[in-house]
Parts: structure tokens; C-alpha cells; sequence
């Protein structure tokens, strides 16, 4: 069989209609919700990301300001911005592009961000709410996951055995966790798993935020299972260059159930989240 594609690119535009209304109606009451995004160096992958922040923002009517650090910028430079934002009443969501210079401890800097303007989801406070069952703001792009089940009807997963490949913690483990608190069974697999395919073999969700280009074969998924494929890899010139999945989409599309493409799958939502996240954090702030 092929697979139906869970067109991530739609999802988002639906989900961003709904936000951009409930922007308009914040407005009206004097509140425009404000998104800050921190740019520190000039890694290419990261500006582009930036830019579609950005972009996303003002789509929705949403008010957004870009902050550019040079790659040489002190911790104490960046913490020093963070704090400014954290004090400015018209911004209400901060986000700090990662990955960081060698030079800044990103852990210190995620933990700076005012808790409830960690659009993110990235600091410890935000991480223990989901980890408890009591989400505040979650990791932007497990969200987006989370999302798209639930469009294709699957929102109570009690009874489906759902593996994670990937234990990061902007990924991997709030994935496991939101799957979980969802009902499933959920298996976290990573670098030190042994017979991987064994594993993604018995996944009725299978999610891949590996990192590595195509790694997950048809081969290694169950049939009819549902595939959500995370990663955005860029190949090199030799190989054709262009963005592929952690998930070898042709031989999964084979096997299957519903498979999310890259691009236009995952991503899109991922950004939609935040902008969520956003409007979240402008809400609480009508008082
Ligand atoms: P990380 O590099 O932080 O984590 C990768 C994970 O994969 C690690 O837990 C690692 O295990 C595991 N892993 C690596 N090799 C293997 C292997 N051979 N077998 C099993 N597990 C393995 O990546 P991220 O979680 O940040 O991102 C994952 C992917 O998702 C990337 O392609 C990234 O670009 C993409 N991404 C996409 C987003 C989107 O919006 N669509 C947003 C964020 C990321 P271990 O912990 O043992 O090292």
C-alpha cells in the first residue's frame, strides 16, 4: 500500500488562520501579542529558521523583533539582553536560537528566559510541568506532533505502542512524554539501543528525530503504522543536495499507514506551535 501523507504544510495554514483570528480579537482589547527571537552568530541553517519565525509572526499579525548578536557575543552580553526582554511588557514570547557559540552556556541562558515567556518550553520549570501532566508551554516541535495524530483522529492512543527514536530534550523526551500522557506505550530508543529495527518494528507510531539522513528503512516499520518523520537534514552537493527526513520516506511510504513528508510535513507545524505558544503567553497577559 502507500501511505496517505499527513501534509503538515496544510495543517499549519489551518491552525494559523485560527491564531491570526484570535490575534485580531486580542488586538481589539489593546493587546498585540509580541514574539522576540534572539540571534546570536551567523550559522546559515539558524538564519533561515529565524526568518521563517519571523515571517510567521507578522503573518498572524503578530508583533516580532529580531535581536542579532555577533558570534563573538559574552554570556553575560546575552543574559543582558535576555533580561531586557524578560522586563518588556509589549513582548511575551522569547526565543533564543540554538545552537549557541562555545562560549555562552546555553543551559544559562534558557533558564534566564522568564519562565512564562519560554514560548519555547525549553526551561526546567516548563520541562517539570510536562513532565508531571500539567503542561504549560511545550517544546514547540513534539507539539506539532502531537497536532497532527490528532487530525488524523488519533488523540487518545491507549492500546498503541509508540516509539521515539531520539532522547533529546528539545525533542526526543517531550515527544515520549505528550505520547504518554496520551495514553500510549511508549518505548524512548537512542545510540546505545540495541537491534533498533527490532524496536521500530513493533511501533504503531514510530517518530524519528535521529539526525541522520534516510536512517529509518521501510524495512524497519510495522505495516500500517504511522510515521512521523522529525528530522531536516541537508544533503550534500554530490548527493543531490535538497532537505531529507531521518526517514528513508520512499521504501515507508510503501509500508506505512500515514507518513509526514520533509519538507512540508513537521516543520510547518513546528512554527505553528510557537506562534501558539505566543498568543498563550499575550492571553495570560489580559488582565
Ligand atoms: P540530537 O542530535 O540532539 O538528538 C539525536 C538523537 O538521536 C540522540 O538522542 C541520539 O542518541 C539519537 N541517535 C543518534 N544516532 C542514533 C542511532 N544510530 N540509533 C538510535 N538513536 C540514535 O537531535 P535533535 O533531537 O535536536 O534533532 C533530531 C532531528 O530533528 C534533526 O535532524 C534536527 O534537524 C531535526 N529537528 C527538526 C525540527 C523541526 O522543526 N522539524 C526541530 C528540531 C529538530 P544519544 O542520545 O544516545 O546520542
Amino acid at each position: 500500500m502507500t501511505a496517505k501523507i499527513i501534509d503538515g504544510k496544510a495543517l499549519a495554514e489551518k491552525v494559523r488562520g485560527r491564531i491570526a483570528d484570535e490575534v485580531a480579537a486580542l488586538k481589539v482589547k489593546g493587546i498585540t501579542p509580541g514574539l522576540a527571537v534572539v540571534l546570536v552568530g551567523d550559522d546559515p541553517a539558524s538564519q533561515v529558521y529565524v526568518r521563517n519565525k519571523v515571517a510567521a509572526c507578522e503573518k498572524v499579525g503578530m508583533k516580532s523583533v529580531m535581536h542579532r548578536m555577533p558570534a563573538t557575543a559574552s554570556e553575560a552580553e546575552l543574559l543582558s539582553v535576555v533580561q531586557t526582554l524578560n522586563n518588556d511588557a509589549t513582548i511575551h514570547g522569547i526565543l533564543v536560537q540554538l545552537p549557541l557559540p562555545k562560549q555562552i552556556d546555553e543551559k544559562k541562558v534558557l533558564e534566564a528566559i522568564a519562565v512564562d515567556k519560554d514560548v519555547d518550553g525549553f526551561h526546567a520549570e516548563n520541562v517539570g510541568a510536562l513532565t508531571i501532566g500539567e503542561p504549560r508551554f511545550v517544546s514547540c516541535t513534539p507539539a506539532g506532533c502531537m497536532e497532527m495524530l490528532a487530525d488524523i483522529g488519533m488523540k487518545d492512543l491507549r492500546g498503541k505502542h509508540a516509539v521515539v527514536v531520539g532522547r533529546s530534550n528539545i525533542v526526543g523526551k517531550p515527544m515520549a512524554l505528550l505520547l504518554l500522557h496520551a495514553n500510549a506505550t511508549v518505548t524512548i530508543c537512542h545510540s546505545g539501543t540495541k537491534d533498533l529495527a527490532a524496536i521500530t518494528r513493533q511501533a504503531d507510531i514510530l517518530v524519528a528525530a535521529v539526525g541522520r539522513p534516510r536512517f529509518i528503512k521501510g524495512n524497519m516499520i510495522k505495516s500500517d503504522a504511522v510515521v512521523l518523520d522529525v528530522g531536516i537534514n541537508r544533503l550534500p552537493i554530490e548527493q543531490g543536495g535538497g532537505l531529507v527526513g531521518d526517514v528513508d520516506f520512499e521504501s515507508a511510504k510503501e509500508v506505512a499507514s500515514y507518513i509526514t513528508p520533509v519538507p512540508g510535513g513537521v516543520g510547518p507545524m513546528t512554527i505553528t506551535m510557537l506562534l501558539q505558544n505566543t498568543l498563550v503567553a499575550a492571553r495570560a497577559a489580559d488582565y
